[in-house]
């Protein structure tokens, strides 16, 4: 049978509200406030930085969380108790589960639609068919937690099945876990100790206070991890962007000057050859078709760089027309992969304009030598490479020894004096 409307105890009595205010009033409170923080901060969030704007769906998530701690309150206040009942479950089972669908859409994957539905539609169903159900039976309690732990190993599955294994996705998939067992755990608390005789009752009961407070803890660590989580993707990103050349996509001259920083903290990481390529005439090739075209060949030159360089090579964009290739590779090895971008990249045709050249200059490291001194020293290579004629590469050795085995007519090794 379906309770009638409670008359408002909290007002009904001689005393203030406070006085006679159910001990669980205040946790449940505190989640409905704690939920509504959050769904603004994940407004603001999604507001401020575009590239998380998928935050929304979490804002909508704790939107539904809010109905549980409001529906106790309703009752409390006086409120029609089927009602509220059902607004109460249907609003955290709703909340639980679109915070599976978030998760899977905010790491750009398909949501598990079907099994997020038939856990919602299902749930509702035993709901309503369950309104006048004795309320201290074990199977009443157990399966009323089912469903919420049900919803938190949704959520578990999404972040196993959709997003990247890092730590902090390890310890959210660790709370939902968590979260899961403790709505059993709760089913136990709720038989041994007791949720009070009628639903009315329910707030003045220290199982309403265990209840209230230890899952409001556990969406209070959720949400503090998904927001980690959001501002961990937007540092990368900026990062990402901080150390990207927009035009060509390869890493720039930041990025590669990180790498120069690292390899000289390790010098015993022997070898490395650095090669520094330019385009030649590329100011004359500007004037003569255009800057988008120049723009367009630059990103060419820069695609087939990628495609010759070897794996444990790394390029970047200096700026301008020139580029850097960091080879982990002995003189001879470095200067025929150089070379063989040098005849690839003579090999583009960029529609109906001149053929593209590159000038290489290189140089391998010495033992105690520095990393600026090895740049250097490609830099007076290129240097040469551009004084002898363009379309070439030119190796600086300090010592007398001649490079032989990959020479080339447009292959100048070049002695230091
Ligand atoms: P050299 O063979 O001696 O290297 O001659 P160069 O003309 O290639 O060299 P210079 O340094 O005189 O000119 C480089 C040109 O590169 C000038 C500039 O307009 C052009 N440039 C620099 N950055 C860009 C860019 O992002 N896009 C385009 N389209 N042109 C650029
Ligand atoms: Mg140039
Ligand atoms: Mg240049």
């Amino acid at each position: 049978m379906v309770p009638e409307p409670a008359a408002p105890k909290a007002a009904s009595s001689d005393g203030t509200i406070i006085a006679h205010m159910p001990q669980a009033i205040l946790p449940i409170l505190t989640n409905m406030l704690v939920a509504v923080m959050f769904i603004g901060a994940f407004l603001v969030i999604a507001q401020t930085y575009p590239m998380v704007r998928r935050a929304r769906w979490f804002a909508l998530s704790y939107t539904f969380g809010v109905l549980d701690p409001l529906a106790n309150l309703g009752i409390w206040l006086g409120g029609n108790v089927a009602v509220m009942q059902a607004v109460g479950f249907i609003g955290f089972l709703a909340a639980l589960v679109t915070m599976a669908l978030a998760l899977s859409h905010y790491h750009r994957r398909r949501p598990m639609w079907a099994i997020a539905i038939a856990i919602l539609v299902s749930g509702c169903i035993w709901r309503i068919a369950t309104i006048d159900a004795p309320r201290d039976a074990i199977w009443y309690q157990l399966s009323f937690q089912s469903w919420f732990a049900l919803g938190s190993a949704l959520c578990a599955a999404a972040l196993r099945r959709h997003a990247p294994p890092s730590l902090l996705n390890r310890c959210l998939v660790a709370v939902f876990i968590v979260t899961a067992l403790h709505f059993w755990a709760k089913a136990a608390f709720a038989i041994t100790l007791g949720t009070g005789a009628t639903e009315e009752d329910f707030a003045g009961t220290i199982y309403a206070v265990i209840s209230q407070t230890s899952s409001g803890l556990l969406m209070i660590a959720a949400g503090l991890l998904v927001v980690a989580s959001f501002l961990h993707s937007v540092v990368r990103a900026t990062q990402t962007e901080a150390l990207s050349d927009p035009l060509t996509g390869l890493p720039n001259r930041r990025a590669f000057d990180r790498w120069l920083d690292a390899a000289q903290d390790d010098d015993m990481q022997l070898p490395l050859s650095v090669a520094i390529i330019d385009v030649d005439h590329f100011k004359r090739f500007n004037d003569r078709f255009g800057h988008a075209v120049g723009d367009e060949v630059l990103r060419e030159v820069a695609a087939c760089i990628e495609r010759h360089r070897p794996s444990a090579g790394r390029a970047a964009r200096l700026g301008g027309e020139e580029f850097v290739l960091l080879l982990r590779l002995e003189r001879c090895m470095a200067l025929l992969v150089v070379e063989s971008i040098r005849l690839a990249i003579a090999q583009l045709a960029y529609k109906d304009t001149d053929a593209i050249t590159v000038s290489i200059g290189m140089a391998t490291m010495e033992k105690g030598e520095t990393t600026s001194e090895l740049l250097r020293r490609a830099d007076r290579a290129l240097y040469r490479a551009k004084a002898a004629g363009r379309d070439r590469c030119e190796v600086d050795i300090p010592d007398e020894e001649v490079v032989s085995s990959v020479a080339r007519p447009a292959l100048k090794v070049v002695a230091r004096h």
